[in-house]
């Protein structure tokens, strides 16, 4: 089968063309600065990459495009649209109402759109790119995979503030957590290395990108994640805060005379390893940065290590145990420093890393030594391959 996936934002829409039956990637690209002027970068496996700059003022003439490139007779893959059996769209917050991937109907998208006002940035740009497809493909079936799906399994316990009741009954403010299909797809692949699937087990995922958290997943299902109500919550990130306290955002509002929204910028955009250090919020930079003495750099990297150890510690006490830990996305597969940072304060758990198998970058590698009493692996995540897999799951 092949699977068309879709990642709508409000300005850019990434795609892949993914033949289900190999899990092979046939094509891939991103339409940027939708609404603005337009731009679409198309790699056919195996081909070269088509590039067009051409008026892209709504989602539709995007995905419009797109279709054109994967038929187009050189820089196609498939002879015509026929050939996609079904698409897979990404979107973020499913709330309560979702706790797995659904088919796409009309009842469906009127229930999604119920949810937009938890993620007002990004789902309403999700559905439009599911309704854009639907116009311009009406006969083949959508799935909708959400980031929020993999933690609906979360005991109230875990994802209940210590907010009075009435605001979880009134208003749904829990922690609902994200990055749900790569923390489902990365633990599935752990528990499967560990000979564990369908046995009880415990194990911690870290998905540290340019945003980043960890989630414990015990008998394969999510117990509790570092992220809450929105992505801002948890670790330190690129350019996130992570968890502080709420009584700073009032504080910073009448220090600096700005406005809620103003102050939520800065914690969303402006903080982080990058307004700790002064330096990026690229993990290479901040490496490079800190080898050469830059002390904010080396306190940002403290300080992101640390709060990740803190995290990993407080689900080894929610489970009772850990089996395993892995690490994954741009920081967690690539940056062998900050898992060794990370790794130091895991000591106590019996946690011995292996520091030649830890330069791995990119790939699949167990990163602790062989008497290490719990396992630390680097696993690649899939995000991609995950939507096509709950796609066809849904379709076939
Ligand atoms: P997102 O999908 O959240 O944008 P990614 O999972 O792609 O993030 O991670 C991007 C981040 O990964 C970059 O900002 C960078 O900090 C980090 N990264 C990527 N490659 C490397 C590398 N080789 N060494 C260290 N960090 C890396």
């Amino acid at each position: 089968m092949n699977v068309f996936v879709v990642n709508c934002g409000s300005s850019s829409l990434k795609y892949q063309l993914i033949n289900t039956d190999t899990e092979e990637v046939i094509a891939k690209g991103i339409c940027e600065r939708i609404g603005i002027d337009g731009k679409l970068k198309h790699k056919p496996t195996g081909k070269e990459e088509l590039v067009k700059e051409v008026a892209m003022p709504e989602h539709k003439t995007a995905v419009s495009y797109v279709l054109e490139a994967l038929t187009d007779e050189v820089a196609g893959v498939i002879s015509d649209l026929s050939e996609i059996d079904a698409v897979g769209h990404r979107i973020v917050h499913g709330g309560e109402k979702f706790a797995s991937s659904v088919i796409i109907t009309d009842e469906v998208l009127r229930a999604i759109e119920e949810c937009n006002d938890l993620a007002p940035l990004h789902n309403p740009a999700n559905l439009i790119g599911v309704v854009a497809c639907k116009e311009l493909m009406p006969n083949v079936p959508m799935v909708g995979v959400f980031d929020t799906a993999f933690h609906q399994t979360m005991p109230q316990k875990a994802y209940m503030y210590g907010l009075a009741y009435e605001y979880y009954e009134n208003y749904k403010i829990r922690k609902y957590g994200f990055h749900g299909t790569s923390h489902s797809f990365v633990s599935k692949r752990l528990i499967e290395i560990l000979g564990k699937t369908g046995q009880s087990s415990k194990v911690i995922i870290c998905h540290l990108g340019n945003g980043a958290s960890i989630t414990a997943v015990q008998d394969g299902k999510s117990v509790d994640t570092s992220m809450g109500f929105t992505p801002l919550d948890g670790l330190i990130m690129g350019t996130r805060t992570g968890s502080i306290d709420p009584a700073v955002v009032q504080y910073i509002a009448d220090k600096k005379g700005y406005t809620i929204d103003q102050v939520m910028n800065v914690l969303n955009k402006e903080s982080g390893v990058d307004g700790l250090s002064g330096v990026s919020s690229d993990f290479r930079d901040l490496d490079d940065a800190s080898e050469a003495g830059n002390e904010r750099a080396i306190l940002a990297l403290d300080m992101f290590a640390y709060r990740a150890a803190q995290y990993i510690g407080g689900y080894v006490a929610a489970m009772n145990g850990v089996d395993a830990i892995a690490f994954t996305a741009g920081i967690g597969e690539n940056d062998g420093k900050i898992r060794a940072k990370i790794c130091q304060y895991l000591g106590y758990l019996g946690i011995t890393l292996d520091e030649e198998a830890n330069k791995a970058r990119g790939k699949e590698a167990v990163i602790t030594t062989e008497d290490s009493r719990v396992p630390v692996y680097a696993i690649p995540t899939n995000e991609e391959l995950a939507i096509a897999r709950e796609t066809v799951a849904l379709v076939l």
